[in-house]
């Protein structure tokens, strides 16, 4: 009983990370242990993971005062501007997560297949995004390799948002989702990359259901 007040005792000085760390157990599951992360001189980083979960969702993370603003896409980002995507805001990431992926062991909190579909950096349109974010309308520009120019999260309720694209010379009405299925690190698919982690036959199968058919052929 000691032994594990202090550690939630410890987890409290990880602010907005402290809820990533009461979900997981890092014996267990591949992911980072959230501690807060350093601000890159290249910019602030973005980073898309397609996460065969419970559900297949796109997890869309903004770098923000040191973490990774999160939301879960279920149907991924769509650079059409005439498409609203649902984004349900999740709890704040660390920054080292942005290099994860891999396999989350089964019946691990998010257990399943991450890939890195997108990343680069982002650059906010507004000039406080603290209040933009508590305004429930934050508009940014991004500099990913599949996602680029110009785009919205706007807030419905609580933590349900959409994101949007806005009118601009990278908006089409591609399906960059099927058009553009590989990781942008590794090139791999989803089974891919089930596979190489030793996934189990089950985790196996979900992988390689959410990679759009013949994913391994196109690259
Ligand atoms: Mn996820």
């Amino acid at each position: 009983m000691k032994r594990r007040a202090r550690a939630e005792a410890d987890l409290g000085q990880y602010g907005v990370l402290a809820e990533y760390n009461r979900k997981r157990r890092f014996g267990v599951t591949p992911e980072p242990p959230g501690r807060p992360g350093r601000r890159r001189a290249a910019g602030l980083a973005f980073v898309i993971q397609k996460h065969r979960a419970s559900h297949l969702h796109y997890d869309f993370r903004l770098e923000h005062q040191g973490a990774m603003l999160s939301w879960a896409v279920p149907k991924g980002p769509s650079p059409d501007p005439s498409v609203k995507r649902l984004a349900m805001m999740t709890e704040p990431h660390p920054m080292d997560y942005n290099d994860f992926e891999g396999v989350i062991p089964e019946g691990e909190y998010g257990g399943g297949t991450v890939m890195i579909w997108d990343r680069g950096t982002w650059e906010p349109e507004v000039p406080d995004v603290t209040a933009a974010l508590a305004k429930g309308d934050l508009k940014f520009t991004l500099h990913g390799k599949k996602l680029r120019g110009s785009w919205v999260l706007v807030r419905t309720r609580n933590r349900q948002w959409l994101l949007i694209k806005h009118r601009d010379r990278y908006a089409s009405n591609e399906d960059v989702t099927l058009t553009r299925p590989l990781s942008v690190v590794s090139r791999r698919t989803m089974a891919g990359i089930a596979r190489a982690a030793r996934a189990t036959p089950r985790q196996l199968t979900l992988a390689a259901a959410a990679d759009p058919p013949r994913a391994s052929r196109t690259a």
